[in-house]
Parts: C-alpha cells; sequence; structure tokens
C-alpha cells in the first residue's frame, strides 16, 4: 500500500491541489488535522479532503473554528482567523469538521495516526525530549503526526536516538527524501505542512508510507504561492498570513 499521509493544510487549496498532483495514484490518504484556519479557502479544502481521506484526525484549529473549543490561548492573528473561517464555513462542513474523531486513532498493524503528540492531541512534539514519552510508550511501531508544521521526526532503535531532519537542496523544485522504517524500529513521523509550512522551506510538504517495502518518503513541491497570498489579501485575513507563506515560517 502506498498511504499519502497529509497534515496542516489550513485552508491552502492552492497548496494542497499541488500536493495532491505530485503525489500521484496513492492506495489511501491519511489526514493528521487542522484543515482549516489560516488560509482563504475553508470550505474548497473540505470539499476536496472529505471524498479522499480514509482517516482524518481532528487539530486543534480544526475545534475552534467549529465551536468546539474556544481560541483562548490563540495568538490575535490565529484567533482572528479562526473567526473569520466560522463565520465563511457553510454548516455542512461546520458540522463535519465537530464530528471529526480526536487522536491518535489506529491506522493500521504497525500505525496511527494524531494531531499533536500520540500522549495528547494538543501537545507539541518538537524536540527529542517532547519525543522520548511517546516513542516509549506508543503501542505501535509508527506514529504520524503533524501540528508543529515541520517536517520531520524521530526515531529509537534500541537505544539509538535519532532526531530526522529531510535536508533538500533546491527551493524551485520538488524533491524528495526516502528513509527506511524496518521492524523493530519506533519513529514519530512528521509529514510537514500542506499549507503553512514553518521550517523555512515555503515548498508544501508531505509524505508517502510505502508499507510494502517499509519506507517513509518525504516530499517538498513549489506551488502557486502568490495565488494563495493573493486570496488571503483579497478576504481580509491578516497580512502575515499572507507574507509568511513565501518565508515558510
Ligand atoms: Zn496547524
Amino acid at each position: 500500500m502506498r498511504i499519502l499521509v497529509l497534515s496542516d493544510i489550513h485552508g491552502n487549496l492552492h497548496a494542497l491541489e499541488a500536493v495532491l498532483l505530485a503525489a500521484g495514484d496513492v492506495d489511501a490518504v491519511w489526514n493528521l488535522g487542522d484543515i482549516v484556519g489560516y488560509g482563504a479557502f475553508p470550505n474548497e479544502v473540505i470539499e476536496r479532503m472529505r471524498p479522499l481521506a480514509d482517516l482524518t484526525v481532528r487539530g486543534n484549529h480544526d475545534r475552534v473554528c467549529c465551536g468546539l473549543s474556544s481560541s483562548q490561548g490563540f495568538n490575535p492573528v490565529a484567533s482572528a482567523a479562526a473567526e473569520w473561517t466560522r463565520r465563511h464555513l457553510r454548516s455542512d462542513n461546520m458540522q463535519w469538521l465537530r464530528d471529526l474523531p480526536m487522536g491518535p486513532l489506529r491506522s493500521g498493524d504497525r500505525t496511527m495516526v494524531a494531531h499533536g503528540s500520540p500522549i495528547h492531541e494538543d501537545h507539541y512534539v518538537v524536540t527529542m525530549r517532547d519525543a522520548w514519552s511517546p516513542l516509549q510508550q506508543m503501542p505501535c511501531d509508527i506514529t504520524f503526526f503533524g501540528h508543529t508544521h515541520v517536517q520531520g521526526g524521530f526515531s529509537l532503535l534500541e537505544h539509538e536516538w535519532n532526531e530526522l531532519r529531510p535536508v533538500f537542496h533546491d527551493r524551485h523544485e520538488a524533491e524528495s527524501m526516502t528513509i527506511d522504517v524496518p521492524v523493530g524500529t519506533r519513529h514519530l513521523i512528521n509529514p510537514g505542512s500542506v499549507g503553512q509550512p514553518r521550517d523555512m522551506d515555503w515548498r508544501a510538504s508531505f509524505a508517502i508510507y510505502d508499507s510494502a517495502t517499509e519506507t517513509i518518503t518525504f516530499c517538498r513541491v513549489p506551488y502557486d504561492v502568490a495565488g494563495a497570498q493573493a486570496a488571503i489579501r483579497a478576504v481580509g485575513l491578516p497580512e502575515r498570513l499572507a507574507s509568511r507563506l513565501s518565508d515558510g515560517r
């Protein structure tokens, strides 16, 4: 099985279309949440993903935008975006967001999916220290997670701990990097953010998990970032949400 794993689309339809095109034919799609918030196309992105994704877990922005959680704790820009999104969501899409399950969810014999940490959906896994306890406690070999908007992850092989950060060379091209995830190793894998990368690379991020070869491929793909920025400005969302997209942070 070739599985497209994506996260943190954040209403960026331009980035999502580029990712779906670059991923090509896949056997399944796993969506790690934060489908809306920040971008100008919340309805369009939900309607594109609803029939495609075999598994979806909710993100913190999904919860706030559909009214399940308050925006307390969000910075002013994120709050303004959540408020705008809530006003523009169609009622059926709002209900779909409200019904999304909380992670982690088991997705296969070796795998599960979560928005944040597998220990708590809102926890950020940024450092090895954050990864330490989930890597040991999780009931399967691989957890795919998002929330940080940083592609990469952490691995544990017996007593050897590693941080995974794909290294790429040309930010104008599509690039990919494949790692082995053999049985007997444990991995926390972040496919990165489709719609608002924050790892200093503006290209849309995703990952492909191949369960036959036991490999994961980290991918970056250029997209029409000017189009996404123009749409954000046209609907009156905060300027920072447009400018940060081309900086990748
Ligand atoms: Zn997010």
